[in-house]
């Protein structure tokens, strides 16, 4: 696999390596998901790394994730702020209104996923 695989500007602050499967390098983003990353980046004007973006199945079973889990379709990152309370951050996130919301309060990262079905809010 060569390196620069995924290594494209897909907005001003993301690439698309940073959506891609850690095992595979495959990658599904959709644009809503992107949209909305974008609208946080620019509220917050720092940067948001992504934690985990797109799970082939194989690695999202490696890594516990649910079975349907939103990364196998391209819906879902895990997120992290550098220098940030991560109670701020989901006040923020609340406000773009993503569609589901986890609270990663050990582990210290946020879920978000722009799921087509109602909103969904969960705290670990
Ligand atoms: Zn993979
Ligand atoms: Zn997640």
């Amino acid at each position: 696999m060569l390196n620069s695989t995924n290594n494209i500007k897909i907005a001003k602050h993301f690439r698309l390596s940073e959506f891609s499967c850690p095992c595979c390098n495959r990658v599904m983003l959709h644009p809503k998901l992107l949209g909305k990353l974008v609208e946080l980046r620019n509220t917050l004007e720092r940067p948001v790394y992504i934690n985990s973006g797109y799970r082939c199945p194989k690695y999202n079973q490696k890594v516990g994730g649910v079975v349907s889990s939103y990364h196998c379709i391209g819906l879902a990152a895990d997120i992290t702020v550098k220098d940030m309370e991560l109670i701020s951050l989901l006040e923020i996130c609340e406000n773009i209104d993503f569609n589901g919301i986890g609270f990663y309060e050990k582990k210290n990262f946020l879920h978000l996923d722009v799921r087509p079905t109602r909103r969904v809010r969960w705290r670990e």
